[in-house]
C-alpha cells in the first residue's frame, strides 16, 4: 500500500437502493419507522460522529422521501439496479486519496454496536480489507443438488458475513479497476465488496462481530424494528347508580344491579378500558370519539364502542399486549361474574385470557363508592406500536 500522504479521511457508503420488494412493502424498508425516525436516518446518525463523510445511494423513485428523512446529514446519490452498483455509485461520489478508509454498511442493519468501529478501522489500516462476521452457531452442512449432505463443515471456521466491510481506499480502487477492465471478472457474481476483494486476490480479514448485528431482510424481521415501541395507558371512570336501569359491566349483565346512569349502557369498566387504550395510543379519550351529546350513542352497548376503538387503534398500527382492570363497587358482589367478564373481554380484545385481568374491590364503606352512590373503574393497558404494512 502507498504511504499515507495527509490526514486520513473515513468515508461511509450506505447502499439503500433496494425497494423492499422482497417484503412486499409499499415503500423502501429503509424508510420504515425505527425508534421514532426512519430507519435510514437512524443508520446515518449511528456513523455521524465516526466518519468524515456519509454517502447514501438512494432509489430514484424515492429520492424526495430520502431527502426529507436525511436533510443535509449526508450526500445522496442515485442507487443502481444491484447493491454492488449502488455501492459503486456511492464510491464514485467520494473524493478519496490513498490512506483514506471506506466503510460500506447496509442501510437495513441498524443494530451495529458502533463502539466496535474504532477497533475495526484500526485492523483495516493494518490489513487492508476487513469484513464484520459472526461465527456460525448452528452446524453447517454442505449438500448436493439433490439436497443430500455431502459433508459437515467445521463451524469454528465458518462466519456469516455482515457489514460494515471496510477497505483502504487504494485497495478498493484497484479492485474496481480490475473488475471493470476485465470482461470475465464482470461476469463474476459479486454480492458484496469483500467478495470482490477476494476475487481480486486480496486477503480479507474477519472482524469478529455479534449475531445481533443482523440485517432486516425478511418480512418477519420487521418485528425487530418494533423494539422500544411499547406504550402504556391509564383510564378512569365513574357512573352513579340508577335503579331503573340494568347493570352491565365488561359487557356482562349483572342481574342484582342496581344499574348505572349514563348516555350509553353506562358500562363503567369498558369506559375506563377504552380511555386506557386511547391513552396508550395518544388518541385522546372516549368523549372525543363518542360525544354523549350525539343521539347515535344513546343506549349503545359499550362493547360496540370498544370494537370501534380497537378498529381505530389497529388502523394506527397499535396492538394490545395486556390489560388490567379494577372495578370499585360496594354493591353488588362482583366475584361471581369476574370469570365471565374476563372471557368476554378477552374475546372482544382478541387476547389470551391471561392477558386480561379483572379485579373487583369494595372501598370498605369509604367515599362515594362505599356510600353506594355508584361504581368506579380503573384500567391500565400496554400496547405495542407495529408497522403499518403487516
Ligand atoms: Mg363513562
Amino acid at each position: 500500500m502507498s504511504p499515507i500522504s495527509q490526514a486520513e479521511n473515513t468515508v461511509c457508503i450506505i447502499p439503500a437502493g433496494g425497494m423492499g420488494s422482497r417484503m412486499g412493502l409499499p415503500l423502501p424498508k429503509q424508510l420504515l419507522p425505527f425508534n421514532g425516525e426512519p430507519l435510514i436516518a437512524h443508520v446515518v446518525r449511528m456513523f455521524k460522529n465516526s466518519v468524515s463523510e456519509i454517502v447514501v445511494a438512494t432509489p430514484r423513485a424515492h429520492m424526495d422521501a430520502f431527502k426529507n428523512a436525511l436533510g443535509n446529514s449526508c450526500t445522496l446519490v442515485e442507487g443502481g439496479s444491484t447493491r454492488f452498483e449502488s455501492v459503486y455509485n456511492g464510491y464514485q461520489a467520494c473524493s478519496l486519496k490513498n490512506g483514506d478508509l471506506v466503510i460500506i454498511h447496509d442501510a437495513a442493519r441498524p443494530f451495529l454496536d458502533i463502539s466496535t468501529l474504532k477497533e475495526a478501522l484500526s485492523l483495516t489500516r493494518e490489513k487492508g480489507a476487513v469484513v464484520y462476521g459472526s461465527q456460525a452457531i448452528d452446524t453447517i452442512k454442505e449438500v448436493n443438488s439433490e439436497g443430500v449432505v455431502q459433508r459437515t463443515l467445521d463451524r469454528t471456521r465458518i462466519y456469516q458475513a455482515q457489514t460494515p466491510q471496510i477497505f483502504q481506499a487504494e485497495l478498493l480502487k484497484h479492485c474496481y479497476k480490475t473488475v471493470f477492465s476485465s470482461e470475465s471478472a464482470k461476469k463474476i457474481e459479486l454480492t458484496d465488496e469483500a467478495s470482490m476483494a477476494e476475487k481480486c486476490g486480496y486477503s480479507v480479514h474477519i472482524y469478529n462481530s455479534s449475531p445481533e448485528n443482523r440485517k432486516i431482510t425478511l418480512r418477519e424481521d420487521l418485528k425487530l424494528l418494533q423494539k422500544s415501541q411499547q406504550r402504556i395507558g391509564h383510564g378512569y371512570d365513574v357512573h352513579r347508580f340508577d335503579t331503573g336501569r340494568p347493570l352491565v359491566l365488561c359487557g356482562i349483565n349483572v342481574p342484582e344491579g342496581p344499574g348505572l346512569l349514563g348516555h350509553s349502557d353506562a358500562d363503567v369498566a369498558i369506559h375506563a378500558l377504552i380511555d386506557a387504550i386511547l391513552g396508550a395510543c395518544g388518541m385522546g379519550d372516549i368523549g372525543r370519539h363518542f360525544p354523549d351529546t350525539d343521539p347515535a350513542y344513546r343506549g349503545i352497548s359499550s362493547a360496540v364502542l370498544l370494537s370501534r376503538v380497537l378498529e381505530k387503534v389497529h388502523q394506527k398500527a397499535f396492538q394490545l399486549i395486556n390489560i388490567d382492570l379494577t372495578i370499585q363497587a360496594q354493591i353488588p358482589k362482583l366475584s361471581p361474574y369476574i370469570e365471565a367478564m374476563t372471557s368476554n373481554l378477552a374475546k372482544h380484545l382478541n387476547l389470551q385470557q391471561d392477558c386480561v385481568n379483572i379485579k373487583a374491590t369494595t372501598t370498605e364503606g369509604l367515599g362515594f363508592v362505599g356510600e353506594k352512590q355508584g361504581i368506579a373503574a380503573h384500567s391500565v393497558v400496554l400496547v405495542e406500536k407495529g408497522v403499518l404494512y403487516e
